[in-house]
């Protein structure tokens, strides 16, 4: 274990709002204006959530391209009794944003980090998603492209945790329609747009509707948005229901037909679904 000198200064990880600046703590205020440095990821954007707060703390750029050369000057200042805030965009830092690398680097040389607890989308939402929230997955943003994100989609078909993810909204429809397609249309999601500013909307609906909801609606693809998907309730004894149904199906359709049908009506991939159809026609 190391031994850290009493005089080594404390890197604290400040959450700031995601949208409404009441939602700073007074805390966050008090650790933001007394530390040495605000390590922003972006200072002109922070310099101004700062100055609303009146708060004159020097800034320091961090973000994901300079943060391991920023990493071995802010650990040199912590060993030398400076104390460090680190905050992102919005948020919790390090949710989605950097910093992680940073405080890797912190901890293994035994310094002090210490949160400021707040504000984080993932959470806000889920809070108020509806859908169970004794376990959840966080999975931050999709891949842009569509074949890396659908292979990423295939991936969660089987956890059973409510699933959070992190989208703008210029390709909301198009990954709700994907996750309608690969974790099955009739699935329970929530999609929180805007949480805590004016346009503040919280939709709550099976994938399938969200799909043609958000569609309709040329306000829900502007601004951000978290995207809540519950998880797959119906595996765990999904199969004999599948194979059962597959059965009935294939005695009237062929078997990419009869495997599309099942896969939208049971938790279950296309592609194992017509996999199986395959097997229990040459049976
Ligand atoms: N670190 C942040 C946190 O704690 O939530 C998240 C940073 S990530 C780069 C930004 C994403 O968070 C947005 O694209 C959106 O998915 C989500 N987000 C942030 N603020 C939001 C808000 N007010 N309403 C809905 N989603 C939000």
């Amino acid at each position: 274990m190391t031994i850290v000198p009493e005089t080594s200064g404390i890197l604290y990880i400040v959450a700031t709002p995601i949208g409404n600046l009441d939602d700073i703590s007074a805390r966050a205020v008090k650790v933001l204006s007394e530390v040495d440095t605000v390590l922003c990821e972006d200072t002109r954007h922070s310099g101004r959530l700062l100055a609303a707060l009146g708060i004159r703390s020097r800034t320091l750029s961090m973000h994901e391209h300079n943060e391991e050369a920023r990493a071995g000057e802010v650990i040199d200042g912590l060993r030398a009794g400076r104390d460090y805030a680190l905050i992102s965009d919005a948020g919790t830092p390090l949710i989605s944003d950097p910093g992680y690398r940073l405080v890797n680097s912190a901890a293994a040389a035994g310094l002090r980090v210490s949160p400021v607890p707040g504000a984080c989308a993932a959470v806000a939402a889920l809070s108020v998603s509806g859908l169970p929230t004794d376990r959840f997955c966080f999975l931050g943003f999709l891949p842009a492209r569509k074949a890396a994100r659908r292979k990423r989609l295939e991936d969660l078909t089987t956890e059973t945790g409510t699933l959070v993810f992190y989208e703008s909204g210029r390709r909301l429809e198009s990954m709700l329609l994907d996750c309608a397609e690969v974790l099955g249309d009739s699935r329970s999601a929530s999609v929180a747009r805007e949480m805590t500013k004016v346009f503040e909307t919280v939709y709550r609906d099976t994938l399938a509707n969200l799909v043609s909801i958000i569609g309709d609606d040329p306000d829900a693809t502007r601004g951000e948005c978290v995207v809540i998907v519950e998880g797959n309730l119906g595996e765990v004894d999904s199969g004999p229901q599948v194979e059962r149904a597959l059965r009935v199906l294939l005695d009237e359709l062929p078997a990419s037909a009869a495997a599309r049908t099942v896969a939208r009506l049971y938790p279950v991939e296309r592609r194992a679904a017509y996999a199986m159809a395959l097997k229990l026609s040459r049976d």
